[in-house]
């Protein structure tokens, strides 16, 4: 059965064809149903599980069935990272093309200029960053006085990038009279109590074992010495012939250098973490989409819900430092059940954080050799940054060899 069970209005099911939509996800599924009814949803679903449309479309259908003539904010989507919210965004505006609804998101690193202007001219379903939101509250150029559902995506996250007070802010905002949706992968402590205060007798839709790897990926675990990752990283994706590849580092320097080591190997890629600007990183994220770039090597933060399609492998250069960021970066392969692989290069200093990860999973992941790769190749005099810096993977970001030679040269 396809969408017409749910009795979506024929501009939205015009709007899922077109899209290719053949049938629902699980969680469209589960959740459809129950948001259409009106009713406060506590989500837990894993990544690329086509939670968007599973809020999106019942959210459009209720503003569709009590048509308003004005624009005003009626929807709001609170999202962690940008490119989360320009990612929900764009999927909006897609479900919404045959309709008269406006979809807009508003969030930091760009200029309020614009976007002031969008929201007085009216906007019905706003996708905000919470501090960019608060922005453009406490600026009152906005009001949520009319808003009528309300959706707080990736909460866990949220909760680790520290926007917990942000969000206690905003809804002061809200009307009380409201829907309510509370998405997270994982449900901690924080998270709990936050739903326990935001939801009214919340239906629970739990799509998979809670904070389950996504299914259809397939896991692999590359032993090696520290010093010897950077070699077997272009190794691995020789003998892989792998084509679009998302390679995660535990900081933003790393990825900087790991950048710089595929293009020695003259591997077309695209570097993004936090310290770049918007312009880049949309560049960055622009040119993968559009295969430019076979590698987009990425921090945690700062991959946090991309969405591209066709990922065929992600590569953790270094271990994840939690269960929960291995789950959410390979999350970003095998989205919506497409199939995927996950390669993790693991130091011995690295085992007992990969074990953890392991239990968490409920699996041993198979250790796997590369023929032809000479693991016994000696650390070079000199260390690299790359090379030092992943003896230590879960203390700080350490100054790295490389970065302290200049100021040393300038003491001499
Ligand atoms: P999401 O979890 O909402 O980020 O969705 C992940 C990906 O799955 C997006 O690329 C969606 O366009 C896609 N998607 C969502 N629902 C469906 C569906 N019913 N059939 C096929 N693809 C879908």
């Amino acid at each position: 059965m396809s969408f017409e069970k749910f009795g979506l209005d024929p501009r939205l099911l015009k709007a899922v064809n077109e899209l290719g939509y053949e049938r629902p996800t699980p969680i469209q599924d589960a959740a459809i149903p129950s948001v259409m009814a009106g009713n406060d949803i506590m989500g837990s679903a894993q990544t690329g599980t086509g939670k968007t449309a599973a809020f999106g479309l019942p959210i459009l259908q209720r503003l569709l069935d009590e048509h308003h003539k004005k624009h005003s904010v009626r929807a709001l989507v609170l999202s962690p990272t940008r490119e989360l919210a320009a990612q929900i965004e764009e999927s909006l505006r897609s479900y919404a093309c045959h309709t008269r609804q406006r979809v807009l998101a508003v969030f930091g690193g760009v200029s309020i200029v614009p976007q002031r202007e969008k929201l007085r001219t009216g906007v019905d379903i706003l996708v905000a960053t919470p501090g960019r939101l608060l922005d453009h509250l406490d600026h009152h150029t906005v009001t949520l006085n009319d808003v009528e559902v309300f959706v707080l995506d990736e909460a866990d996250r949220m909760l680790d990038m520290g926007f917990l007070p942000d969000i206690r802010r905003v809804l002061h905002y809200l009307p009380t009279k409201r829907q309510t949706m509370l998405f997270s992968a994982t449900i901690p402590p924080e998270i709990a109590s936050l739903a326990r205060g935001m939801l009214k007798d919340p239906i629970e839709v739990q799509v998979g074992v809670r904070s389950s790897a996504a299914v259809g990926i397939t896991h692999a675990i590359y032993p090696c010495a520290a010093h010897l990752k950077p070699e077997i990283l272009p190794a691995i994706m020789k003998e892989l012939g792998t084509r679009q590849v998302l390679i995660f580092t535990r900081t933003k320097r790393r990825a900087d250098r790991v950048g710089k080591l595929l293009s020695k190997a003259v591997i077309r890629n695209a570097v993004l973490h936090g310290d770049r600007t918007q312009k880049q990183r949309i560049a960055a994220l622009e040119g993968f989409k559009r295969g430019q770039f076979e590698v987009l090597v990425a921090t945690d933060i700062a991959a946090r819900g991309l969405d591209v399609e066709n990922i065929s492998h992600v590569i953790n250069f270094d271990v994840p430092g939690t269960p929960e960021d291995y789950v959410h970066r390979i999350g970003r392969t095998a989205r919506a059940e497409r199939r995927g692989d996950a390669f993790t290069i693991v130091s011995p200093e690295e085992e007992m954080s990969m074990r953890a990860i392991e239990r968490h999973l409920g699996q041993v992941l198979p250790r796997v050799a590369l023929r032809d790769f000479n693991y016994e190749a000696p650390p070079p005099e000199r260390q690299t940054g790359l090379q030092r810096a992943s003896v230590n993977t879960t203390g700080p970001a350490r100054t790295s060899f490389t970065s302290r030679r200049p100021k040393l040269r300038r003491k001499r």
